[in-house]
């Protein structure tokens, strides 16, 4: 067999192992990576936080507009019960009774919009609580996942290995040195096929006897304009 064709083989092999180590180290940096759940966690904590304030403001307002209606009918029943006959007196409990029912409108609407907040913020927690469950078993379920597909790759990179050091016995180690040098240099494409007489990698045309060398040495040939390792079938 040609060279050229064992050399194009051989890329062919290093492009799958290539591509298995690639998705390889991928996994590495995914497995164990928390982050994203653990800023839902801390936005999660966040939330509670808010509802927990809120419940606090909630119950001390509700202890306000309890002691300020306990005002508002001591203030009714001093001012109706006729136990105060002084007008001065009277006047100044009149001014004071639309007082305390000014302050316990406003406790009483401040608690109203508080409780709302506070109810908004409750579904709000328990919405992001059921959704960080879904995503810590979705993440689990990930993780494993890629466990399993990386036992998988190990296995046929294994495999791919030993498939290419058989394919490389067969290539002089000259050969092997000019395709590795190349191979390095280019990206891992280091052989590139003979179509029409021109080189694919660079679309130069190629002389004939590159091509004839190409198609049946057992040497290496480069292309003159890109080195690329010419494979001629
Ligand atoms: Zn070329």
């Amino acid at each position: 067999m040609a060279v050229s064709r064992i050399l194009y083989d051989l890329q062919n092999l290093d492009l799958l192992l290539d591509e298995a180590k690639g998705r390889v180290s991928e996994i590495e940096c995914s497995l164990g990576d928390r982050d994203e759940l653990k800023r839902r966690e801390e936005a999660l904590e966040e939330l509670r936080d808010r509802m927990r304030d809120l419940d606090r403001k909630q119950r001390s307002l509700d202890l306000s507009s309890k002691s300020t209606k306990d005002r508002l009918d001591a203030v009714e029943t001093k001012l109706y019960g006729g136990t105060v006959a002084s007008p001065r007196e009277l006047q100044d409990l009149g001014r004071e009774l639309e007082n305390v029912k000014r302050n316990l409108k406003e406790v009483d609407e401040e608690a109203l919009e508080n409780l709302v907040s506070l109810e908004e913020t409750e579904q709000q927690v328990s919405k992001g609580e059921e959704e960080l469950v879904r995503e810590e078993a979705a993440w689990s379920e990930d993780q494993y996942g890629m466990e399993v597909e990386r036992r998988e790759l190990r296995t046929r990179i294994g495999g791919l290995e030993q498939q290419r050091r058989q394919v490389a016995k067969g290539v002089k180690a000259h050969s092997l040195g000019v395709y590795e040098r190349v191979r390095r240099a280019k990206e891992g494409r280091a052989v590139s096929m003979v179509e029409q007489g021109l080189c694919r990698a660079c679309g130069v045309t190629l002389p004939t006897h590159s091509i004839q060398r190409a198609r049946s040495g057992d040497e290496a040939v480069q292309c003159g304009s890109c080195s690329s390792i010419l494979y001629a079938s």
